[in-house]
């Protein structure tokens, strides 16, 4: 038996152990907003890294407005050294989960496991895929195979509300850099059969447009700033739409439709409070969030320029509106080099393992990989990882055994090629 049927053999024969602590992380409500129980999951994952002889550190996030006392930004690092010195593999999964909202048919965190499937929340974005990377690594140990460079293995935090105090700040403080790390694989759950490649960029704005308050009962006196967001929302509609739905990238983005530009109104506040008691009045004040993706192929500074036009256009003749347009968050498309190592390393495993080969795709939304390629210098970063992405954030969210069994196989074989390759 060769080397790679070993570690085939070693998954399989862990596959009870790997449902079991998939299992044990859905139990610890690791949900964001607030951050709950961050240290109890970080502390669980570094324990069992260090049975598996992983050197591991905690690595407290403060100094960021949502860490506290009562809910720190715990994340876990842990490190095997390989058996010749220099750069390796990191396998990189967020700890939290998002909220589990209604609708749930099973208790969201009990982990039970029916018809093939582990029920919970985050059980599929990502703590099956956690449960792989932790399993991936520990077959290559057990099927005695020798791995030349270093396999780290984290758990970040906060993910789920931009990664700031997770990757983000592992790869400030120099832990996640390009002189110890040369691939990352971040086991999101992008489907076992799928590589994904990055992600389209994110503009989030807010406008604010301002007018005059009156009388109600005169509102020809005043100046409604509801009316002069109502002209923005028109404009958009009617102006901007269009035309972003005819910019298509050429990056595989998933589903079909994301491979368009796209804006979606977050949220809208104005005038007096809906619920609060009533009084006649023109508003004065009116806010809303916008969220802008674009494409590999469109300029930042143009995707900025385009809505700013836009809305002067649409306020432009509105007597006595005034508007503010502030930054939020922005975050640069990326792209894995398409001759990336990973590619080929993921591909040749996928087609082991599935018997047919990788589809490449990229994600709608964003994840981690921003930080490890912006801030960390990582370009050789991928998402690969058991679950279907549609299960992401839903009811019942649930990931098939056979899934998380085939990925830790895959990552195993990809990470053992890939590590030969560091340096
Ligand atoms: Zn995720």
């Amino acid at each position: 038996m060769d080397a790679l049927d070993r570690i085939v053999l070693e998954v399989d024969r862990a596959a009870d152990e790997i449902v079991e602590f998939t299992r044990a992380l859905v139990r610890i409500p690791t949900v964001n907003p607030p951050g709950e129980s961050y240290e109890a999951c970080a502390r669980f994952l570094g324990d069992q890294l260090e049975r598996h002889k992983f050197a591991v550190e905690y690595i407290v996030a403060d100094g960021y407005t949502d860490h506290s006392a009562r809910y720190p930004r715990v994340n876990v690092v842990g490190t095997r050294h390989g058996s010749h010195a220099g750069p390796g593999v990191h396998l990189n999964g967020h700890i939290d989960v998002v909220p589990p909202g209604e609708g749930w048919t099973v208790d969201p965190f009990q982990g039970i496991v029916r018809d093939g499937r582990i029920f919970g929340r985050g059980v599929c974005d990502m703590k099956a895929g956690i449960a792989a990377a932790v399993f991936a690594a520990e077959a290559l140990a057990r099927a005695g195979v020798a791995v030349p460079g270093a396999l780290e293995i984290s758990g970040t935090v906060d993910e789920e509300s931009g990664g700031f105090a997770g990757v983000a700040h592992l790869a400030k403080i120099g832990r996640m850099a390009r002189k110890q790390t040369r691939f990352v694989i971040i086991p999101e759950p992008l489907n076992v059969d799928r590589i994904c490649i990055g992600h389209r960029g994110v503009y989030w704005s807010e406008l604010t447009t301002k007018g005059r308050i009156a009388h109600g009962s005169m509102p020809f006196l005043g100046a409604s700033a509801i009316d002069g967001m109502a002209n923005v929302l028109t404009a958009i509609r009617r102006d901007l739409e269009p035309v972003l739905d005819r910019r298509v990238t050429a990056m595989p983005v998933v589903p079909d439709a994301a491979r368009r530009a796209t804006i979606n109104i977050n949220g809208i506040d104005g005038g007096q409070r809906v619920d609060g008691i009533q009084t006649p009045c023109v508003a004065d004040r009116c806010r809303a969030v916008f969220d802008r993706r674009f494409l590999d192929e469109e300029e930042f500074a143009e995707v900025k320029a385009e809505l700013a036009r836009l809305i002067d256009r649409a306020l432009n003749g509105t007597t006595g509106i005034e508007y503010e347009l502030r930054d939020l968050m922005i975050v640069q498309p990326v792209k894995t080099p398409p001759d990336s190592p990973l590619i080929g390393a993921l591909d040749g495993a996928i087609c082991r393992v599935l018997g047919s080969s990788a589809r490449l795709v990229a994600s709608p939304g964003t994840y981690d990989h921003k930080h490890v390629t912006r801030i960390a210098g990582i370009a050789d970063c991928v998402a690969y990882g058991p679950g279907e992405i549609e299960m992401a954030h839903q009811p019942d969210e649930s990931c098939a055994v056979a899934d998380v069994i085939n990925a830790t196989k895959v990552m195993a074989l990809a990470t053992l090629e890939l590590s030969g390759l560091a340096g």
